[in-house]
């Protein structure tokens, strides 16, 4: 599933290609992903300038002059820089032609999202109530140990609370608890000021470095016409039960918690 880095790394990507560009032609072969692409898609945005590529969680917004274009990958949805007239392939959607060149979603599970918002994004009801960006400065230790207190939930339920924290998905919850030393089970009031300040900085340098990895890939993610473009990536704990912890070499224990796997190094991770 594309996570923050990988949004992230697909708007810096395809920013070259749109920013300033007027929105020629739409090509929808399948509206039916997670919501119905709006059968007026092509009349609402044809004509539309790209002012700015903009991401906020996992949504990318193409703001244009009179509103913005919002579009979400999903489960299994990837963006690439493509010729027109180039034959789409199996899974192939949709097209958004800018001239000479045009951004194609494919998306195999079709749980993505294509639409229009007249006006202000930020107000759309998918938007308007998600919490900080985890990279922003509103993304502090004070802001986080603020949300912590009174919470009787364990702390990994609350990072990947997308109205507290957007982005924060099961892999980059696990990588951050682990660079933290904070056990995924710990309920979020006992956290110290102290703890809250580490965890913030751990979430912070999981997705940089995250970033940072799929950055170093970005022209193939870009270019070529692979089948995920998803980015492989070290990780310290996630998906690697009872194999060795990177720093302590005790074995990774894993737990279901809240329907997710959670991984964790019981001597690093208190
Ligand atoms: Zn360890």
């Amino acid at each position: 599933m594309p996570e923050l880095p990988e949004v992230e790394i697909t708007r810096r990507g395809i920013e070259p290609f749109v920013l300033g560009k007027t929105i020629t032609a739409v090509a929808v072969r399948n509206p039916n992903l997670r919501q119905r692409v709006p059968r007026n898609i092509a009349r609402l945005v044809v004509g539309q300038q790209v002012k700015s590529l903009r991401r906020r969680g996992k949504y990318l917004l193409f703001e244009c002059d009179t509103g913005s274009l919002i579009l979400h990958l999903g489960m299994s949805g990837s963006l690439r820089v493509i010729e027109p007239q180039s034959a789409p392939r199996k899974h192939d959607h949709i097209d958004l032609v800018f001239g000479g060149s045009a951004v194609r979603l494919r998306d195999p599970r079709r749980f993505g999202i294509v639409l229009w918002n007249r006006g202000d994004a930020s107000r759309h009801p998918l938007l308007a109530r998600l919490g900080v960006e985890p990279l922003s400065e509103d993304f502090s230790a004070e802001f986080l140990y603020r949300m912590t207190r009174g919470r009787d939930v364990g702390i990994k339920q609350l990072l990947m609370n997308a109205g507290v924290v957007v982005g924060v998905g099961n892999i980059y919850a696990n990588e951050s608890l682990f660079r933290a030393g904070i056990h995924p089970r710990l309920r979020s009031k006992r956290l110290s000021r102290e703890r809250c300040a580490k965890l913030v900085e751990a979430v912070k340098a999981t997705l940089v470095a995250a970033i940072a990895a799929g950055g170093s890939s970005l022209r193939d993610f870009v270019h070529s016409d692979g089948a995920s473009g998803y980015f492989q990536q070290h990780y310290f704990v996630y998906d690697r039960a009872a194999l060795p912890c990177r720093v302590c070499g005790a074995a990774i224990r894993v737990a279901r918690l809240g329907q997710r796997s959670s991984y964790y190094c019981a001597s690093c991770q208190s």
